[in-house]
C-alpha cells in the first residue's frame, strides 16, 4: 500500500507522536479501568492521569484552578454544554465571525428557534481579514453584546484572529466570550491570565496532538453554566441533581482514560519539544507551501494579509476547477487534502468560494516535511488545473 502524503492535520493532526499511540496502549493495557467510581488501587491510579492532565493542560495556558477544566468527548460537545447551558430568557445579542464552525452555528442556529435570539456578525475585511475596531465599536454601542463567539484560528484560512482586541472592547459590555481553540490551543502561545475570556473550548485530537475522544473547555467565568448534561459522575449518586462543584457538574459518565491519558502524553510532548519550536516549524513549511502554491497557474489564495496572522491551514481554489475536483485528483497521487465548506458555513460567502464548491484546504503539522510540500507542487503543476 503506498503511503499517503497528509495535508489535512486541520481536521485531526496526523501521525500523533509515538508517545500518544505507546502511552495509550501502555494505560489501557494496565489500568484501562472505570476511574472516579472505585477505590481499588488500579481505578485510583487512572484517576491520577485524570488529574495529571488536568494540571499538564492548565500549565500549558497558564490557568491557575485546573477542576475548572472540564472534559469532554470533543468540542461540538464542549460547545454546546456552553451554548446550552448559558442563559436565553433575558439575553438575546450574540455577536460571532464569519470564520465560526457549526459547531458554533448549528448549537446557536438550535437555540436561536427556541429563544429568538439576534445573531449579529463581525465585519472583518475581505481581502485583508483585518477588522475595523472603530466600527465595532460602534456597533457594540449600538446593539449591545451578551455573549461573543470567537474562533481564535480560522479552520479555513488559518487566520489568527484578534482576540484580544475583540475582548478588551466586548468587556466594557460585560460581554460573556467563548473562544474557540481548536486550532489554536497547543499551537500558539495561550495565556489564559492575560485573555480576557470566559470559556475557551480546546479539541484534544487537533493542534494539542492527542487521539478523538477527548475535548472539553476551560471555564475562566464568574457566569455560571446551567448543566446540559446530565448522568453518572460515580459520586452522590442518591441525588437527582448533579453534584453542585466543579469539575463534576459538567463531567457527565465513564470518562476515556485511554484518550486523556493520550491527551497527557501529547501535551507533555508539546512541552518537551518546545511550543515555540512547533510553532517555528510549521511556520517554515507554511512558507514553502505558500509560495509553492503561489506559482500553481489559476490558484487563487485566500491568506491573511500579515504573515504572522497565519497558521498552516491554506485554503485556495483553482480558476479552472471545481475544488471537489482537485482533491479527487490529488488523491490519485496519494495526496489527502480536505475539500468543501469545512463545516464553516458564514466564511464562503466571505470569501466568495461558495460556486467552487468551496476551498481546497491544505493543513499541515510539525510531522510534514518539505519534500511532501514538494511533491505536492510538482503533483499540481502535472495536473495542469
Ligand atoms: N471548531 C473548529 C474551529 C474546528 O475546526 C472544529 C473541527 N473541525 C471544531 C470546532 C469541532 O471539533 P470536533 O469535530 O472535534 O468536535
Amino acid at each position: 500500500v503506498s503511503q499517503t502524503i497528509y495535508f489535512d492535520n486541520a481536521a485531526t493532526t496526523f501521525p500523533k507522536p509515538e508517545i500518544v499511540y505507546e502511552t495509550m496502549d501502555k494505560v489501557y493495557r494496565s489500568i484501562g479501568v472505570n476511574a472516579g467510581r472505585s477505590s481499588y488501587r488500579i481505578a485510583r491510579e487512572a484517576n491520577e492521569i485524570i488529574n495529571e492532565t488536568r494540571t499538564n493542560l492548565a500549565k500549558l495556558v497558564n490557568f491557575k484552578t485546573p477542576n475548572r477544566i472540564v472534559f469532554a468527548p470533543s468540542a461540538t460537545i464542549a460547545m454546546n454544554q456552553i451554548i446550552n447551558g448559558l442563559k436565553w430568557d433575558d439575553r438575546k445579542t450574540v455577536y460571532v465571525t464569519p470564520f465560526e464552525h457549526n459547531a458554533i452555528m448549528r448549537p446557536l442556529h438550535y437555540i436561536q428557534k427556541k429563544h429568538h435570539i439576534d445573531i449579529e456578525i463581525i465585519q472583518f475585511d475581505e481581502k485583508s481579514f483585518e477588522i475595523d475596531m472603530e466600527n465595532l465599536k460602534i456597533n457594540f454601542s449600538q446593539k449591545r453584546p451578551d455573549y461573543i463567539f470567537l474562533s481564535h484560528v480560522s479552520n479555513v484560512t488559518g487566520y489568527i484572529l484578534p482576540v484580544e482586541l475583540i475582548a478588551e472592547v466586548a468587556k466594557k459590555y460585560n460581554a460573556v466570550i467563548i473562544l474557540d481553540c481548536a486550532q489554536s490551543m497547543g499551537l500558539l502561545p495561550i495565556d489564559t491570565e492575560k485573555l480576557d475570556v470566559d470559556y475557551l473550548v480546546f479539541a484534544g485530537h487537533k493542534t494539542l496532538y492527542g487521539p478523538f475522544g477527548i475535548a472539553g473547555f476551560i471555564d475562566k467565568s464568574d457566569f455560571k453554566l446551567s448543566y446540559f448534561l446530565a448522568g453518572g459522575t460515580g459520586s452522590d449518586s442518591l441525588n437527582l441533581d448533579m453534584p453542585d462543584y466543579y469539575p463534576t457538574i459538567y463531567e457527565v459518565a465513564s470518562p476515556n482514560i485511554q484518550a486523556i491519558a493520550g491527551l497527557n502524553a501529547a501535551i507533555k510532548w508539546i512541552d518537551e519539544t518546545g511550543i515555540d519550536n512547533i510553532r517555528i516549524r510549521e511556520e517554515e513549511l507554511t512558507l514553502r507551501l505558500t509560495e509553492g502554491l503561489s506559482g500553481i497557474y489559476g490558484a487563487k489564495l485566500y491568506l491573511p494579509k500579515k504573515e504572522t496572522d497565519r497558521t498552516g491551514i491554506i485554503s485556495c481554489t483553482f480558476d479552472d476547477a471545481d475544488s471537489n475536483e482537485v482533491g479527487k485528483l490529488l488523491d490519485e497521487y496519494s495526496i489527502a487534502v480536505r475539500t468543501g465548506y469545512h463545516c464553516a458555513p458564514n466564511i464562503h460567502n466571505f470569501l466568495s468560494t461558495t460556486a467552487k464548491g468551496g476551498t481546497v484546504r491544505f493543513s499541515l503539522s510539525y510531522f510534514n516535511t518539505v519534500e511532501e510540500i514538494e511533491y505536492l507542487i510538482n503533483c499540481l503543476t502535472d495536473l495542469d488545473l
